[in-house]
This record gives structure tokens, C-alpha cells and sequence, in this order.
């Protein structure tokens, strides 16, 4: 794929949750291009999080339309929503999600046992799975440890090291760096949107320090994509 194909192509979308009386999220346009590394901003509860789960599938939109690398997500059945998110996205998350009882070996390559697609873009798995960890400072002695005996910036990257195996076209990440202090948070995200760029996937990044933008190709502010936002302050 080249990079003027869009990863992620939002139009006309509108969102509201259930019970609630306005709309959370009108977005009009959003397109990422293939290998963008997006820095996503916007005060707590203003529908970040809301947003990559549209993005990933996870919640359907009331109207509008989300692609994926050119498929439209919520025309699928959940089913194929759920393969297609294996398949296409590594996420990232504020608490890892990484499984206790496995090593942290077992932990990295879980996608590529999940997904053929990941698993076909690798040519060997195992040893791409060393050379992540490596390459994301987790040395040897650590890989047959269980999660719970890393520190948390280790564990992050371990989550990084998962979401990056298998070469998903894009990586979301909510909050992964709250639990940081700054010097960790940045060399944490040198690491992540290094290896990002070398294998051409997209990134999704969000997070309320705004200092970490100049990391990213593009930062969007939630609030001025959001025309909800803008109707409900002035309503
Ligand atoms: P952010 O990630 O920017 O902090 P969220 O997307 O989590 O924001 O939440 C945006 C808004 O949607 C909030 O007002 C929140 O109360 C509401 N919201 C989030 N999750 C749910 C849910 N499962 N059910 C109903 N409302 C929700
Ligand atoms: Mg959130």
C-alpha cells in the first residue's frame, strides 16, 4: 500500500450514546493517511476513547461511514468486525491487557497466533517477537519472566512489542504513557513511533500531555473536530 492510501477515512459520522441527550461526536471528515503518526488531544470526557472504538469497530456509528484501509467497518457483521480488528489493529492500553499466567515470549506473539493475517506478515514470528523486544529495550533475561515481575514501563513495552508484531496496518493507543513520568514517556514513544515508521503502520495516539505532540506528524484536537462540541457549548 502506498502512503497517499488513507488508513483511516471518517465521513459524516454522528454518535450518541444511548440515554444521552445530545449527540457526543459529529465529525464531518477525518482521513489518515497510511504511515501518519496522529497525536490525538482533548480534556477528559470529550469523547477520545469514544472515538477509537468507532474507529476500531468496536461501537457503530448512528450515521455516517468509517473505512479501513478502504473497507467500510460498520457495513460489517460484528463477526467480521471482530476479524478485522485482529487483523488490522494493535492496540495499546492505558492498563496493557497483558495475560498474567503467560510469559512475556507468550504475551508478544499472542497476535499472530489469534490471526493468520498477522501471522502471514511475519516471516518468522518467533524471531521477529525477540527482535521487538529487543529493539524496544527488553532484554533477553526478562522474555521468560511473568508479567507481574516487570515494572510498568517494562510491561508498556511489552503491550508496545504485542501491538506491533504482525504488522497491523494501525496502532491505537489510549493513555498508554499516563503512568509514566515525562522521561519515560518520551523515550517510551521514541521507541514506539520508530518501529511504527519502519514498518509503515499507521498511529493513534491519544493522550492529555500535550508536550508529547511534537513527537507526531499531526496533532488533532478533538474539540475542533467535533462539531457536537461546538453546538453544545453554545446551546
Ligand atoms: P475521553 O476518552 O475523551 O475521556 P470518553 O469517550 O470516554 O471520553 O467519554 C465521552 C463521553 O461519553 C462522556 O460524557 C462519557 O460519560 C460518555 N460515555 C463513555 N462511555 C460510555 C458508556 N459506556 N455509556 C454511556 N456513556 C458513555
Ligand atoms: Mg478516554
Amino acid at each position: 500500500m502506498t502512503n497517499d492510501t488513507n488508513a483511516i477515512l471518517i465521513e459524516n459520522l454522528i454518535y450518541k450514546w444511548p440515554k444521552q441527550k445530545n449527540n457526543l461526536l459529529e465529525i464531518a471528515k477525518l482521513e489518515i493517511k497510511k504511515g501518519e503518526q496522529i497525536f490525538l488531544v482533548g480534556p477528559s470526557g470529550s469523547g477520545k476513547t469514544t472515538l477509537l472504538n468507532l474507529i476500531s469497530g468496536i461501537l457503530i456509528p448512528n450515521k455516517g461511514n468509517i473505512s479501513i484501509d478502504g473497507i467500510l467497518i460498520n457495513k460489517l457483521s460484528s463477526y467480521k468486525r471482530d476479524l478485522y480488528r485482529v487483523n488490522h489493529i494493535g492496540f495499546i492500553f492505558q492498563q496493557f491487557n497483558l495475560i498474567p499466567y503467560l510469559s512475556i515470549e507468550e504475551n508478544v506473539l499472542l497476535p499472530c497466533l489469534l490471526s493468520n493475517e498477522r501471522n502471514s506478515h511475519e516471516s518468522n514470528a518467533k524471531e521477529q517477537t525477540k527482535r521487538l523486544l529487543l529493539e524496544l529495550d527488553l532484554p533477553q533475561e526478562l522474555w521468560s519472566k511473568k508479567v507481574r515481575q516487570l515494572s510498568i514501563g517494562q510491561q508498556q513495552r511489552v503491550a508496545a512489542a504485542r501491538a506491533l508484531l504482525g504488522k497491523p496496518s494501525i496502532i491505537i493507543a489510549d493513555e498508554p504513557t499516563s503512568s509514566l513520568d515525562y522521561d519515560r514517556r518520551i523515550s517510551f514513544l521514541q521507541l514506539l513511533l520508530k518501529q511504527c515508521q519502519q514498518q509503515n503502520t499507521t498511529v493513534l495516539f491519544v493522550s492529555h500531555d500535550l508536550t508529547l505532540s511534537n513527537q507526531f506528524t499531526r496533532t488533532i484536537n478533538i474539540k475542533d473536530l467535533n462539531l457536537a462540541s461546538i453546538e453544545n457549548k453554545n446551546a
